[in-house]
């Protein structure tokens, strides 16, 4: 039998929610705030090499789970690795403790949510009044029900990079050449040529809490958009914090988002070879390095996603839930890009026939 755990509130017997704006326990019925006793361990970063190996077993379809409600009687099926759901019925507040255990690896840490979902639908009608051409119909668009608040596990990577480098500097240099032209006139031309130089050297750089997004629904792009997470707020994994909010275990493993965190560190190493070694430009690169000391951590980082159909068109929008920066698309105005060539159109004429005149 499946273990779920009920938080009433103490006073009232109420539900109790995760407050963003609080940052405590808040009781939807009698306002009561309780505060979350915060764990002192330290969180640990943990030695990739003993679950890489492990963690490339696919991740197990996840069954069903099925929770009667204690104070209606009614059953409320989710799928295993949902970690928040409430009662279909009553809207009884429930963790399921055993969502993240359905993974190899389970989170470490948290950031609370901080951003609230007023402040998430003031950021977005901000966001979207601004700039020329935004469609002033954005404005009148009602969200509330479409924006929702996920709790998304992420992974954070730290390593040590040894890299050798080599290859060509080139260095521009030119000639004075004379030619005749279509004419038969002489004239005078620069010619550039480049001076090639090989080049090696080596160096080391530490790579510290490399962010990748463990959800397949959120394209690591989209989240680059709401970076940074000021991730010296982690604190201990407690799943009180869910209370109120979207939340389940990762669907991208260890491994595959490790990948993603080498190509990231891999492209700042090549940045750092070519600022060594180009002088106005450069070929034939190569870097050759080695990791050592690779360590992670999953964390769970708080998510406003938002997607919304405007005009027969879909768009979304992501808001980091501590930060409250905003990234997404932006619907444009059809009149006014079209006023805008019309202008254009009728300056380019009266240019025309201003230099003919003149
Ligand atoms: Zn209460
Ligand atoms: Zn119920």
């Amino acid at each position: 039998m499946q273990a779920f755990e009920e938080y009433p509130c103490p006073n009232c017997g109420s539900e109790l929610n995760y407050e963003a704006s609080k940052s405590s326990l808040k009781c939807l019925h009698c306002g009561t705030a309780f505060a979350i006793q915060q764990s002192t361990e330290v969180i640990e970063e943990r030695n990739i090499s003993i679950f890489k190996d492990a963690e490339t077993i696919p991740i197990a379809p996840v069954q069903v789970v099925v929770y009667r409600c204690s104070k209606c009687g009614q059953e409320t099926q989710k799928e295993g690795d949902v970690a928040f759901f409430e009662c279909r019925n009553c809207g009884n507040n429930v963790l399921n403790p055993a969502a993240y255990a359905t993974r190899r690896i389970s989170p470490a840490g948290i950031i609370p949510f901080k951003i609230s979902k007023q402040e998430a639908l003031d950021r977005f009608a901000n966001w979207i009044g601004r700039g020329f051409w935004n469609d002033n119909d954005l404005k009148k668009l009602s969200l509330a029900d479409k924006l929702e608040g996920h709790y998304v596990p992420f992974w954070t990577f730290d390593c040590h990079t040894e890299n050798d480098w080599s290859g060509y500097a080139g260095r521009y240099y030119y000639e004075t050449v004379r030619r005749r032209n279509a004419n038969g006139e002489e004239v005078t031309e620069q010619v550039r040529h480049t001076d090639w130089t090989w080049r090696s050297g080596s160096f080391e750089r530490f790579f510290d809490d490399v962010l990748v997004c463990g959800n397949n629904a959120i394209p690591q792009d989209r989240i680059n958009d709401v970076y940074p997470y000021l991730l010296k707020d982690v604190v201990v994994f407690d799943d009180e914090y869910l209370l109120g909010w979207n939340a389940r275990a990762y669907d991208k493993d260890l491994s595959e988002t490790y990948q993603l965190a080498r190509s990231i560190m891999d492209r700042k190493i090549e940045e750092d070879a070519v600022s060594r070694l180009a002088e106005d430009t450069y070929r034939d690169l190569r870097v050759e390095t080695r990791y050592s000391g690779e360590t992670f951590k999953q964390i769970i980082l708080p998510v406003w996603l938002c997607q919304y159909l405007f005009k027969g068109k879909t768009y979304h929008f992501i808001i980091n839930g501590q930060t409250g920066a905003i990234g997404g698309n932006k619907p444009l105005s059809v009149s006014k890009i079209a006023t805008a060539i019309i202008i254009g159109i009728l300056v380019l004429i009266a240019l025309y026939f201003f230099s003919k005149s003149g």
